[in-house]
């Protein structure tokens, strides 16, 4: 676990016990903090007491003298009153990265990798943490990956600590000076929590400017928002593109398929660069990464057709490039095959999975936009059902148990993860 001298003698509210907040519990108790925990579920406030923490719904107490409101990610602060509450009694809200940036003045000599962007951030995240483990480097991943920083135990001298970062995290941030920031892309995503698209951008882009001059940026530039924020970094900066990608090159790296695994390995070979591994260290890395679950995770062939897990594809621009891996006319031809090469009819029903494609089908077929019949996915998602991360829009019940032809290949999208 991961602890702090600077976090004695403090008290901290910590809203949220999921992971992340159970370990920032553990590693504020341990390093002698005083500890108000709370969560909605009983089980999750009985841990949180069991590790030491007293149990208390920071809205409802008093938050002067309070070092911290640690809060989960997941805790939408455009609309928490949380946010109003600390910010009346003068008290930061932060998340665990924050604590693990303050703490990380405590830790051996040490490098910090922060990864962030609307898509290939775990797959980024994982390359580059395989590839320095592969060269010999101690390192270590955690953020936004799932693997709570604060519980890891700390590197040895030389170590490289490698986070994943939402942009929810980066908000919750203030003091988090990575040595390399990255930045895959940028779409539009999670809109509800931000002042439109500007607003998200933002948050993304604050990464850079927490920064020390001294320290590097790397920014994947193949998209226009991206390299805008590029243009406005001044201190060292690297501009990758997955152009910059030998496709020959690629297809020695039997996980890293694709043009968007182009870019996460463009942003990851920067960034081992940066850090010292030369050329064959980093060809070995990339060849033999494994593909993280869920992530055009091959699952198995049957009959001629192979299926593949892209669960993890959350949002149309992470979904259509996967789609677009795939060779068109390798397999059997599916009636949606048959349709785009000019044969035959249009299916009657599109499979769900096709509907955020529907622009880069339509440029395939020469114009004309695709029309699903089913308006349950208008909104990208059936009314009346939550957001289910695992599946971009919804469709009948039979769809979801479907597997989706796509360029004769078929893509799995399970309800449930696998
Ligand atoms: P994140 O952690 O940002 O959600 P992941 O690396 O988990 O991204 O990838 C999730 C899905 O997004 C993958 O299954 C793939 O379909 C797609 N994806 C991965 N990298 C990229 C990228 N660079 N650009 C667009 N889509 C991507």
């Amino acid at each position: 676990m991961i602890t702090s001298r600077a976090f004695a003698d403090r008290r901290y509210a910590v809203l949220g016990l999921a992971r992340s907040g159970l370990a920032a519990v553990e590693a504020l108790v341990a390093s002698g903090a005083g500890v108000t925990a709370w969560d909605n579920r009983e089980e999750a406030r009985d841990e949180a007491m069991a590790l030491g923490a007293d149990i208390g719904n920071p809205l409802e107490i008093e938050l002067v003298g309070f070092a911290g409101v640690v809060v989960s990610p997941g805790v939408p602060l455009n609309r928490h009153p949380i946010a109003a509450h600390a910010r009346e009694a003068h008290v930061p809200v932060i998340g665990d990265i924050e604590l693990f940036a303050e703490a990380a003045a405590d830790l051996p000599p040490h490098k910090i990798v922060g990864i962030t962007g609307t898509n290939g951030k775990s797959t980024v995240t994982a390359l580059v943490t395989h590839m320095l483990e592969s060269a010999g480097v101690p390192a270590l991943m955690g953020g936004n990956i799932g693997l709570p920083i604060l519980s890891r135990d700390p590197l040895p001298e030389g170590g490289v600590y490698v986070l994943e970062l939402s942009s929810y995290q980066i908000d919750l941030s203030h003091g988090l000076a990575c040595d390399i920031a990255v930045l895959t892309n940028i779409t539009p995503d999670h809109l509800d929590r931000y002042d439109g698209f500007a607003g998200y951008a933002a948050s993304k882009a604050r990464l850079f400017s927490l920064q020390h001059r001294d320290q590097v940026a790397i920014v994947a530039v193949d998209d226009d928002p991206s390299r805008m924020i590029a243009g406005r970094i001044n201190h060292r900066l690297h501009r990758v593109s997955a152009k910059d990608i030998d496709p020959a090159d690629q297809t020695r790296w039997p996980a890293l398929q694709g043009p968007h695994n182009a870019q996460n390995a463009v942003c990851a070979i920067a960034v081992c660069r940066v850090l010292g591994l030369n050329d064959e260290q980093i060809e070995r890395g990339l060849a033999t990464y494994k593909a993280l679950p869920h992530r055009m995770e091959w699952v198995g062939e049957v009959a001629g057709v192979r299926w593949y897990n892209d669960s993890k594809a959350t949002n149309a621009a992470s979904a259509a490039p996967a789609l677009a891996a795939f060779p068109a006319g390798a397999g059997p031809a599916s009636p949606l095959d048959r349709w785009r090469a000019g044969e035959g009819r249009r299916p009657r029903r599109l499979p769900p999975v096709v509907r955020p494609c529907e622009a880069r089908l339509s440029d395939r077929r020469g114009g004309g936009a695709v029309r699903s019949r089913d308006r349950r996915c208008d909104s990208g998602r059936p009314r009346g059902r939550p957001r289910h991360r695992g599946r971009a829009c919804g469709g009948g019940r039979g769809a979801r148990r479907r597997g989706v032809a796509v360029a004769g290949l078929r893509v799995f999208r399970p309800v449930q993860g696998l």
